[in-house]
């Protein structure tokens, strides 16, 4: 066992990497040799430990099961030019993750003993991190709810962990997007704001309903009057409306995405008009109809950007411009991938590397 100063580490003695093709890896499906474990109990949070991925054991009387106090992050590391790795702004991960933990009454993390949870872990697995031009590190840490007591109450154990997956192009194509007026993902005095497991949960029916008429995705609207834009999908959503970027504006409904972020100040930087505000469903409608959107996509961590090809409305689908015609979302997406990856300068100081 070596000691860091802050967390036990137990290197693995067999290391799965030679059983991996890391040039094309399948999404999720693949884990790297090592996690990270921190347990909370009595009020405080254990030393932390670095060991193999493995199962693990946990009570059925687990409150996570019950209850379902559970949070996560999603977030990547890169392969660099020179070989080095870095993550893409890792600090707006972990803050959110204390946000969601705050609203779930969850216990608070340390931001410097996470960020060196991050790094420590990445480190050790750092030849995990596939260096093709569209594949990277993807990295989830989550907390759940651990104590064994059956009562609905806010569990006084947890254990939160980070695993991380080596991936490759998450390409999900052009999608066809449904207005979805009738279920929705978050309520204003909710929990949509924060990355909170059940929200994903709540939002399987209405997506797999989706599917069965045709749609990849849904264009979620506020639950109130359901007159708003607000996400599509698990992905935030732009729209390029008279040549300006457009995004609904945050709330405690809408999740306040690091990709949404990044984009909007990266448009701002070349010089386009950004406006964040509320956009309805018959605005939108009638930009699709008199020409004047021209571009709409989703925006998140996992697919980066999604172009949306056609919408739903109520009283039908519309098509947007052929997607191959488009100019803003390529050059976003192409100074996005080269801020992340290490092409050029860096002049939002978004990288931390390793
Ligand atoms: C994670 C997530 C996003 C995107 O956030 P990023 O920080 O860009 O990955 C958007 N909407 C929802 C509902 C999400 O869970």
């Amino acid at each position: 066992m070596m000691t860091t100063t802050l967390f036990d580490i137990h290197p693995t003695t067999a290391s799965r990497i030679d059983s991996v093709d890391l040039s094309n890896p399948v999404f999720g499906s693949v884990f790297s040799d090592h996690q990270f474990r921190m347990d909370f109990e009595g009020g405080e949070w254990k030393t932390g430990v670095i060991e193999p991925y493995a199962d693990m054991s946990i009570s059925p009387a687990a409150m996570v099961f019950h209850y379902g106090q559970a949070i996560f992050e999603g977030m990547k590391a890169f392969r660099q030019p020179d070989g080095g790795v870095a993550l893409f702004r890792p600090i707006e991960n972990i803050r959110r993750f204390n946000k969601s933990a705050e609203r779930m009454c969850m216990p608070q993390i340390d931001e410097g003993v996470f960020l060196s949870a991050l790094l420590e872990l990445i480190r050790i697995d750092k030849h995990w991190v596939p260096d093709g031009d569209s594949s990277c590190l993807y990295i989830r840490p989550f907390m759940v709810a651990t104590e064994a007591h059956v009562g609905v109450r806010p569990s006084e154990q947890y254990r939160f962990m980070i695993m991380t997956c080596p991936v490759g192009a998450y390409y999900k194509g052009n999608v066809r997007v449904k207005v979805e007026t009738f279920f929705t993902r978050a309520a204003p005095g909710g929990t949509g704001y924060a990355k909170a497991a059940g929200n994903y949960a709540a939002s399987l029916k209405p997506a797999a309903m989706a599917r069965d008429q045709g749609y990849d995705q849904i264009l979620w609207t506020d639950a109130v009057e359901h007159k708003y834009i607000e996400e599509s999908g698990t992905m935030n959503v732009m729209f390029v409306l008279n040549g300006k970027v457009v995004s609904p504006s945050l709330g405690d409904t809408v999740l306040s995405g690091i990709t949404r972020d990044s984009v909007l100040k990266i448009a701002a930087s070349k010089g386009l008009d950004i406006e964040e505000r509320k956009i309805s469903v018959s605005e939108l409608k009638a930009a699709v109809e008199s020409g004047a959107l021209t571009e709409a996509f989703g925006v998140g961590t996992a697919a980066t950007m999604t172009p949306i090809e056609s919408i739903g409305f109520p009283e039908g689908d519309l098509s947007l411009p052929p997607v191959d015609t488009w100019e803003v979302m390529p050059m976003l997406a192409h100074r996005l991938d080269d801020l992340r990856r290490g092409k050029g300068d860096d002049p939002f100081g978004w990288r931390v590397l390793l």
